[in-house]
């Protein structure tokens, strides 16, 4: 069976979750995909528990918060969700429409395509040691899902970015034992972090070593420590419930890098008018896509959510005139987000 939809949307990131909402603004819908198994993109894989303090108008939100906002603010407009999908075919048809495919055989027929892909189908970078696979979700993680879950546990953590650092400082105390491994002494996380991690180790609180995994200490089937190799070489075995580690995400564009897009540093080269990449139709929003003076930033996203609606609109419907309505004004607004007493008609849907 094929799908026919007016819009198809790659990524259910912030992003991704936000183009719903501004498509359905405008009374266009959409089916939104994405490979992982729930909605979130990087807040929910990579720092669900952690606090986001720029986003308009909450000074302070949870980025699962952030998320499950995001979803009550779409659930108006009825898109449907394709989870475990992982996009990989997008070809343009003569007629301007696209094929698109996914790796589990759902097809679409789509008026326009929207990529917010982020970084990709991303994947952690792992620990490069043996049978490091094997204990992976059970003793061994590259996220936090429940901080919970390592209180009371002897932890050891690896890396020298924020995710290391803020997981080593929200962790210190609450874990039996807590021992921070990076391989230099000096930290890409951000000052005010290292210089409190400092103050643990000088306290007794927590150790550091400078140096990295050797191998995995395991007793039958289960991981009991890690021989750490610092860095005068020699072998510091470190008992471990648990070993977390930090190394950040392997930039893996996946099928995106093959559908014919102009890319740039691994990004999709889009205007900032109408956030088009160089396929007419095609769109990107978020953290895919580059243009100049580009920040990696969700709000930047939002924006160009909006204006890539527009452009949506157009490409769909040429002759349509389009015009700014405000939600706090607009009754046809009012009917799509479901706070008008009035059930959309014809009429209003054409608005
Ligand atoms: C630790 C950390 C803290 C951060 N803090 C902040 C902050 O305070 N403020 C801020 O503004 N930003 C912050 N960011 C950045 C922010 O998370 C990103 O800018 C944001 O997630 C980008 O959203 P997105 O929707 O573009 O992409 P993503 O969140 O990356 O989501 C993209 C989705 O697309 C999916 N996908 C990719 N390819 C395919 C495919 N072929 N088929 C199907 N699905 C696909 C992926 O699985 C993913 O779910 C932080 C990032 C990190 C890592």
């Amino acid at each position: 069976m094929i799908i026919q939809t007016e819009v198809v949307i790659v990524g259910a990131g912030p992003c991704g979750l936000f183009q719903v909402f501004e498509l359905g603004l405008l009374g266009i819908k959409c089916h939104l995909l994405d490979s992982l198994a729930k909605p979130g993109g990087q807040c929910t894989e990579l720092y669900p528990e952690k606090p986001i303090y720029d986003i308009p108008a909450l000074p302070v939100c949870g980025a699962q918060e952030l998320v499950d906002r995001l979803l009550e603010q779409i659930q108006p407009f009825g898109a449907e969700m394709h989870f475990g999908h992982e996009v990989t075919v997008v070809d343009k048809r003569p007629d301007g429409r696209f094929d698109v495919e996914t790796a589990g055989g759902l097809k679409f027929d789509a008026g326009t395509i929207v990529i917010a892909g982020g970084v990709g189908s991303f994947q952690p970078r792992r620990l490069g040691v043996e049978g490091a696979d094997h204990f992976e979700g059970s003793q061994i993680f590259y996220r936090v899902q429940g901080a919970a879950d390592f209180h009371g546990k002897h932890l050891v953590i690896f890396g020298g970015g924020d995710s290391a650092l803020d997981w080593t400082l929200d962790l210190a105390g609450k874990a039996a034992s807590l021992t921070l491994v990076h391989r230099r002494a000096d930290f890409r996380a951000a000052p005010a972090s290292v210089h409190k991690m400092q103050e643990l180790v000088a306290a007794g609180k927590i150790r550091f070593i400078e140096g990295t995994a050797a191998s995995l200490i395991t007793d039958s089937d289960r991981l009991t420590g890690v021989n750490v190799k610092d860095a005068t070489g020699a072998l510091v075995p470190l008992q471990a419930d648990h070993l977390l580690a930090f190394f950040g995400l392997a930039p893996k564009l996946g099928p995106i890098a093959e559908w014919g897009l102009e890319l740039e540093k691994k990004a999709l080269r889009v205007d900032t008018e109408k956030f088009q990449t160089s396929i007419p139709g095609i769109f990107a929003v978020g953290d895919i896509n580059t243009y100049p003076g580009k920040k990696k930033l969700i709000l930047s996203g939002f924006h160009e959510a909006a204006l890539a609606a527009f452009g949506i609109q157009h490409y769909l419907y040429p002759q349509k005139r389009q015009f700014l309505q405000y939600t706090t004004t607009s009754p046809v607004m009012h009917q799509r987000l479901g706070v008008s007493d009035t059930p959309e008609t014809p009429a209003a849907a054409a608005g």
